[in-house]
């Protein structure tokens, strides 16, 4: 009889089946050894530290594929309405640390590698970064990812696996040079190769799996990154044809489509292969998701009732027109009924305040590649310009402005313009962006992996660990913030870490430096606006104070480690010169005696994940100092914020709220304002400028520190009224408010009072509290809950 064969079978298998891992540290121990013999092969009496990284995160793996089964099976059986998180990068950083402290097993497995002879700290250092994003945006994704894992939501996410992330960055001489990361080289043991999960688009998508575990919770959700392969249809006439070789050639060329990853961070205009990746990305990824749709449902109109579809910024936003595509043209829906459809379906983000980074597609580029979806865009457009005229009349110039289609010499495809039209809500990512939702970025690897001492000390003085999921509990630290005791400990943690740090620095740049100075740190991807130049010139300023002082002037000085670190967009001319200068400024600066301590300069190369979580708890203060009105929101910041660093910042992006959240005294705020900029601009070449300032860019223009010809560029981008960036205006209340930093660091006491008060003020800035808000008000999901 058919169901008790099923029946017996079922039961054997439990039995068999009776094996869930077992995470004490022998079972953990014997485990390693497993994966030392059986899957990397190597004798387990001779093995090296990598080969112990592998076997000890293979063993990690299949705890979390064991959670990620469960997870998946118990959405499959509740079938509640899902999210899916649609997003060309995530910069995910290293796993191994993240997933054994979310899983709660980090010491039992640090105690297993003791008895192997292995210490864990060292084994994590092997694992190199998933990097296939490019900066806050990329990384946000991750935080999200792990906040929707956290608290238990239905949660996908879908993105691309780059076979080249971002580019490493290497310093010959001072100068940026870019090397491919191909950081599958040595396998990838967070990943689940899902053969028999393709898709056609053109080419073959296969489906490549990253369990991503929450923290405190068996929920392990899905990141779905898509490859392409060469298709398994073949063009028999290229084979028959006798021309075999070129026929294997061209077929290869398939995979290029999901090769590398766009190293510009804010701009993409009008490239054909990025176009490529985006419809490859969008069509294979709405494939899944309407085949998990049919699998249980019949009925379109329930689509929107079991399916939410978030756009990282406009990079996805492709989806919407596949979307419609296939319910009128495939599913065979009317053209208002799948309209209705996507419309309660997508919600979207925004990421940048920059007109000139929203992206567009040429109408030629698209007509070209996708000529269906370019009529769907057009109808869309031709329905919402109707709608608008009935709404605000015949106004052509606000017409044209929010058309879809950009009129001009060369036609385009606004994509910000077609994700607002179709989604039914829109969120910036800061309050300068508008009073919407805010991007909040905590999690729990910001401080509880990358900062385990300070962890640990906020766990003693709050009593718990319970702020580790409840970061607003973090405000507890108040009212010790006074309290000589919690200062001492707080100190002597920074110490450590900036000894950690200071290790690095040395390892990297041969420099030597004092944990007596104030670490000052700017590491962000490098832009004009973001102003790196600013701070190389305060710095220049600085030395040039220091050379000119008598020495019993001297002993005044607040000694600095200027830290300076962030990969310029290989096309960027002065970004690069930027950090040409920031190392000729070095040179100088580091190898002159009169200065010794007092000041050092140090540019830490190949910026990414694992540099940050190894230098912003070493940080005393950081540097937000882009110019009013120009970022998005920052991400970085906040980070810096919850490792109690005080920021010195301009009020821009998410500085405004933390402003909000802190207080301006427990920060070193300068510069001009948002709504002073364009004013300011205007004045052009009547701008004043202080003196100070001609005279360091002089010194940089006159050959100071070599390169003169070079550097003339970069200094013209600051004088004579093409100062776009207002970094003349701004110089002045710079330097002031870095003297102010300088007098409060010497005031110890006070120092760390408004270190603890930073980080018991981040709590808000927790990016749990924006995925519940989304969750509640914008997806309309819930909480789905994978029993233990
Ligand atoms: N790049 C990396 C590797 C990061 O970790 C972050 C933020 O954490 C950023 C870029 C974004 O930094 P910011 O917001 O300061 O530009």
């Amino acid at each position: 009889d058919v169901a008790g064969d099923r029946r017996a079978k079922a039961e054997r298998m439990f039995e068999l089946m009776d094996v869930f891992l077992k995470n004490d540290p022998i079972n953990l121990e014997k485990d390693i050894l497993y994966h030392v013999e059986y899957t990397v092969a190597r004798s387990r009496f001779n093995f090296d530290d990598f080969e112990a990284y592998q076997a000890l995160s293979h063993s990690v793996r299949d705890r979390l594929i064991e959670r990620w089964h469960d997870t998946q099976q118990y959405f499959k059986k509740k079938d509640p309405k899902r999210l899916y998180f649609l997003s060309l990068e995530f910069l995910m950083g290293r796993s191994l640390s993240n997933s054994v402290i979310n899983l709660g097993i980090r010491d039992q497995y640090a105690a297993a590698l003791r008895q192997l002879g292995f210490e864990f700290e060292v084994l994590a250092e092997q694992e190199g970064d998933a990097a296939l994003g490019n900066g806050g945006l990329a990384r946000l994704s991750a935080c999200q990812m792990d906040s929707l894992a956290t608290l238990d939501y239905p949660a996908m996410g879908y993105g691309l696996r780059y076979q080249y992330g971002l580019f490493r960055q290497i310093i010959l001489d001072g100068f940026q040079h870019e090397q491919p990361d191909y950081w599958l080289n040595f396998g990838n043991p967070w990943e689940i190769e899902r053969v028999h999960v393709s898709y056609a688009v053109k080419v073959e998508a296969v489906a490549y799996d990253n369990p991503i575990p929450g923290y405190g919770t068996r929920n392990t959700i899905n990141l779905r990154l898509w490859a392409a392969k060469p298709s398994g249809q073949y063009d028999m006439e290229s084979y028959n044809t006798g021309d075999y070789i070129n026929a294997v050639v061209n077929r290869q060329k398939a995979e290029t489509i999901s090769n590398v990853l766009y190293p510009d961070d804010r701009s993409y205009q009008g490239k054909e292969l990025r176009l490529k990746q985006q419809y490859f990305f969008v069509s294979a990824s709405l494939q899944d998701i309407i085949r998990r749709f049919k699998d249980v449902h019949d009925n379109f109109d329930d689509f929107p009732g079991k399916v939410a579809l978030q756009l990282n910024d406009t990079h996805p936003s492709l989806a919407i027109v596949e979307l419609m595509r296939v319910l009128v043209d495939e599913e065979r829906l009317g053209w208002d009924r799948a309209w209705d459809i996507v419309c309660k379906t997508f919600c979207f983000t925004t990421h940048t305040v920059l007109p000139e980074a929203l992206e567009k597609i040429p109408v030629d580029l698209l007509g070209s590649l996708l000529p269906r979806h370019l009529q769907i865009i057009y109808d869309i457009n031709f329905n919402f310009v109707e709608e608008l005229k009935k709404r605000i009349g015949l106004d052509y110039s606000r017409l044209s402005l929010m058309s879809i289609v950009e009129e001009g010499a060369v036609k385009n495809i606004r994509m910000a313009n077609l994700s607002i039209v179709c989604c039914h809500t829109v969120n910036g990512v800061s309050r300068v962006h508008a009073e919407l939702l805010k991007k909040r970025v905590f999690k729990r690897r910001w401080i509880v992996v990358s900062n385990p001492n300070l962890c640990a000390l906020v766990s003693k003085w709050l009593g718990t660990e319970a702020w580790i999921c409840n970061v607003d509990l973090l405000a507890g630290l108040q009212e010790f913030a006074s309290n000589p005791d919690l200062q001492q400990e707080w100190k002597m943690v920074k110490t450590v870490n900036k000894m950690r740090l200071a290790e690095y620095i040395e390892a990297m740049s041969g420099v030597k430096v004092s944990l007596d100075a104030m670490f000052d740190v700017q590491i962000k991807r490098i832009h004009e606006y973001k102003r790196q130049l600013l701070n190389i010139l305060g710095i220049i300023h600085r030395y040039d104070c220091i050379k000119n002082m008598e020495k019993s002037d001297k002993r005044k000085v607040v000694p600095r480690v200027c830290i300076l670190g962030g990969k310029a967009a290989p096309g960027y001319e002065i970004a690069k010169k930027i950090i040409k200068l920031c190392h000729a400024v070095a040179e100088k600066v580091n190898n002159d005696a009169d200065i010794g301590d007092l000041l050092k300069l140090v540019f830490i190369p190949d910026y990414n994940v694992s540099v940050a979580e190894l230098v912003i708890p070493g940080s005393d203060l950081s540097q937000h100092i882009s110019t009013a009105g120009h970022e998005a929101s920052g991400t970085g910041s906040m980070k810096f914020l919850m490792n109690g660093c005080l920021l010195l910042a301009t009020a821009d992006g998410s500085t405004v709220e933390i402003i909000d959240e802190i207080g301006a005294d427990n920060m070193f705020l300068f510069g001009a304002k948002m709504n002073e900029v364009s004013t300011l601009r205007d004045k052009g070449a009547a701008l004043k400028v202080p003196l100070q300032f001609a005279r360091v860019v002089r010194m940089v223009r006159d050959g100071y520190f070599g390169f003169k010809d070079y550097f003339k560029s970069l200094c013209d981008t600051v004088e004579d009224g093409r100062d776009f960036y207002l970094l003349g205006h701004d110089f002045s209340s710079y330097l002031e408010t870095q003297a102010a930093a300088d007098r409060a660091f010497v005031d110890q006491e006070k120092w760390t009072r408004m270190s603890i008060l930073s980080t018991a003020g981040s709590g808000r800035f927790s990016s749990d509290r924006t995925i519940e808000e989304y969750a509640e008000k914008t997806w309309g999901i819930e909480p789905c809950k994978c029993p233990s």
